[in-house]
């Protein structure tokens, strides 16, 4: 049964948007009803209204679509690249095409401001099958003289944080390569994954090539204890990232796992403070602070510190919180109400650390789950709040005097996935860029991605690369 849903109310999407009210499992290129019958449902994160039901994938659907996934990939694997390509560039345009009404699903599924959905998240998606569909015919310029093949089939499983940017990570590379894919999308954010399906339906990839599943952390782990599958790839928390490490370990499988993060935005005293106020603001209020690279440590540079203070603060003010449809909106929903409760004990425990907590005087709507975006002062090094992911839009402020007192602050984390520096000396960008332990570090910008860029992290933060040329030599082995 389709429905029709009327934004009406919403400035940025009067148009109709196509949804299901129920979703089975795209499996082998059709669309199934869960073996035992079990569903589960998505909601509106600023409403709490109920917006579908979806399949919930048990052993037997796991091994559906695990069975597919092989028996396409006979086919798929002895295609030429340009003929892989062609399917990949299909999928692009399709969601270019579409690219407004992906924007609205995410934004009703997930929570995140309509601005940030069609301007980054729904974009870039296109853009990493633009991109990885350019390289299935050039493999051999990408790693020449070696001689490589697909891995099979993969499994991956992505978070709620960017659902449609997550699954374009992931399957853009894997196809590109020549394996075929099974995808899970997290609980509360399938909606633009079984869109997907859909879209790759509609550019007429051979049945099975990718097979979209949804499930909960159970039908997560049925897919990595699995045999068929020769590459995990994972999106997600650390915990969990341990326990695919593990089963990956066990299996003999290949793995890359893209974790955590605690990242450092470190401000020196000849930084353009404004631009810096600014790259402070998006690096942890993007996205509700749902962001593994996020700044959610602020390192201000002493002799500026009252300033850059005062500007943040007051730029904080006039932060809209609220409607994620406005596209005035800059900080939208919390993902969920479980998400919102982890950020309120976060919030908590700084107070009882003995940081003190600045948040702005706005008014929240009275339904659905809010955060105002906050910062804390006054925090130690080793406060909870200063070590621990809060995944929300908490930023922790530290000061320091030196560069190198800094860099020993910045690094002393489990985590290391990136940061940001702000200077106008391009020396200690490069000394930065050499001696922090992270995967990424953005000099006076913060944030920003493209689908030629590698992302990924160090220690906790997990290991392998996506994105770039790095994106494919997960999906390839070498004789
Ligand atoms: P999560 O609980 O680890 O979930 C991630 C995915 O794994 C979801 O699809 C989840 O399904 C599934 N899952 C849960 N338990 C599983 C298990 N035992 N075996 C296999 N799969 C399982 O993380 P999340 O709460 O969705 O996302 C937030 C975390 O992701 C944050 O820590 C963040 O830093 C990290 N993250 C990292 C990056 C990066 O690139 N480094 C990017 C985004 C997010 P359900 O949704 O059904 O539980
Ligand atoms: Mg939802």
């Amino acid at each position: 049964m389709t429905k029709d849903w009327n934004l009406s109310a919403a400035p940025e999407s009067t148009s109709h948007i196509q949804l299901q009210s129920e979703y089975g499992l795209f499996i082998g290129g059709k669309w199934i009803k869960p073996s035992d019958g079990s569903y589960f449902d998505t909601s509106n994160p600023a409403t709490e209204k109920r917006i579908a039901s979806i399949a919930l994938a048990g052993k037997k659907d796991v091994d559906a679509a695990f069975k597919a996934a092989d028996h396409a990939f006979d086919g798929w694997s002895s295609l030429s690249g340009a003929e892989r390509g062609k399917y990949i560039f299909r999928i692009a345009r399709i969601i270019q095409e579409k690219s407004r009404e992906f924007a609205v699903i995410e934004s009703m599924d997930g929570g995140k401001p309509i601005r940030e959905s069609r301007d980054i998240d729904i974009p870039l998606a296109a853009a990493h099958f633009f991109y990885y569909a350019g390289w299935a015919d050039k493999l051999d310029y990408v790693f020449p003289g070696r001689k490589m093949r697909p891995l099979g089939v993969a499994a991956q499983i992505i978070p709620w944080n960017f659902p449609l940017l997550m699954a374009a990570w992931k399957i853009a590379p894997a196809l590109a390569c020549g394996n075929t894919v099974v995808l899970k999308p997290a609980e509360t954010t399938s909606l633009t994954a079984l869109k997907l399906a859909e879209v790759i339906d509609e550019a007429g990839l051979p049945p099975g090539v990718v097979n979209i599943i949804t499930g909960d952390g159970a039908t997560g782990a049925l897919m990595t204890a699995h045999p068929t599958p020769k590459k995990l790839a994972f999106t997600g928390s650390t915990e969990v990232g341990k326990q695919i490490y593990k089963a990956a370990i066990q299996g003999g499988k290949k793995v890359t796992l893209e974790l955590g993060g605690k990242a450092a935005n470190i401000i020196f005293d000849d930084a353009p403070i404004d631009a810096a106020v600014e790259g402070i603001i998006n690096g942890i209020y993007f996205n509700q602070g749902h962001v593994c690279c996020a700044g959610s440590r602020l390192f201000v540079q002493e002799t500026v510190y009252d300033e850059v203070l005062a500007k943040l603060k007051r730029r904080m003010d006039s932060l809209i919180v609220g409607d994620p449809m406005d596209k005035n909106t800059d900080i939208g929903a919390i993902n969920s109400k479980a998400q919102l409760k982890t950020i309120e004990r976060y919030l908590k425990l700084g107070s009882e650390e003995g940081a003190e907590i600045y948040q702005p005087a706005c008014n929240l709507p009275e339904k659905g789950y809010w955060c105002k975006p906050t910062l804390f002062t006054n925090v130690a090094q080793s406060n909870r709040i200063a070590q621990e992911e809060i995944f929300g839009p908490v930023l922790a402020i530290q000061t320091f005097r030196t560069i190198e007192e800094v860099i020993e602050k910045a690094n002393n984390t489990p985590y290391g996935l990136s940061a940001g520096v702000w200077t106008d000396k391009g020396s200690k960008i490069f000394q930065l860029t050499k001696e922090l332990k992270a995967g990424v570090v953005w000099a006076n910008t913060y944030n920003k991605f493209d689908p030629t860029s590698p992302f990924g992290g160090f220690k906790e933060s997990g290991f392998g690369r996506e994105g770039g040329i790095h994106g494919l030599e997960a999906y390839l082995s070498f004789d």
